[in-house]
């Protein structure tokens, strides 16, 4: 059986990475996307473990070669998902998770139109501002830019097939887990399976 693409996006701030760090502990049959991307390397970030990191022109190329099934251009730089990788994993029976923003969610329902899009909220706006300046290492103009960045995001909100509130991080991961493992049992995904048993 071919896995399921499932694309998780998030404006910054709404928990994302933990809770997709916690989902990985407590499932086993997903594949993490690692996307490429031209910006620098933040510290703690490890090469081909967090981004494949490239230059401009690397990433140029790769657009050229059709290495990429999507990408943008985010805050000045490119962000990309690599097509091999994606298609492997896919082709090898697994779950595969990609963290993208909204516009790249889109491009994947258009490719993949069997792909599961997850959409991650704050419980509310005010909660989200006290998250971002709960980091301390923000700005009060960044602050105010990705709250801004965070509203134009919502907007795509409707248009994903799930929306999981990280109020509780134990509730968002349950609940996300939740969303995957029914659609997995959708009828329609399991036509293989079914078969399997009707002639058993
Ligand atoms: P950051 O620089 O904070 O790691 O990521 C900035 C934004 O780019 C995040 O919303 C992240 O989900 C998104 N992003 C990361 N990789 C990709 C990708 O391959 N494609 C698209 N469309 N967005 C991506």
């Amino acid at each position: 059986m071919t896995g399921i693409p499932i694309v998780v996006s998030a404006p910054s701030g709404c928990g994302k990475d933990t809770i997709l760090e916690q989902l990985f502990k407590i499932n086993d049959n997903f594949a993490y996307s690692v996307s490429a991307t031209s910006r620098a390397m933040r510290e703690g970030e490890v090469n081909g473990v967090s981004y494949h990191f490239t230059t401009r022109e690397e990433f140029e190329g790769m657009i050229k070669n059709a290495e990429v099934l999507e990408y943008t251009e985010y805050c000045g730089n490119y962000y990309g998902t690599p097509k091999k990788a994606v298609e492997d994993m896919l082709s090898q029976g697994k779950d595969v998770i990609l963290k993208i923003e909204v516009e790249g969610a889109m491009n994947i329902k258009r490719i993949f139109p069997e792909c599961v899009l997850v959409f991650i909220l704050p419980p509310s706006m005010p909660e989200l501002e006290r998250r971002l300046r709960k980091r301390g290492t923000e700005t009060e103009e960044t602050i105010a830019s990705r709250l801004a960045q965070a509203r134009v995001e919502l907007t795509y909100a409707d248009k994903f097939d799930y929306l999981v509130v990280n109020g509780d991080l134990h509730k968002a991961v349950d609940d996300l887990n939740s969303v995957i493992l029914a659609e997995k049992m959708k009828a329609k995904r399991c036509t293989e399976l079914l078969n399997e048993i009707k002639n058993s």
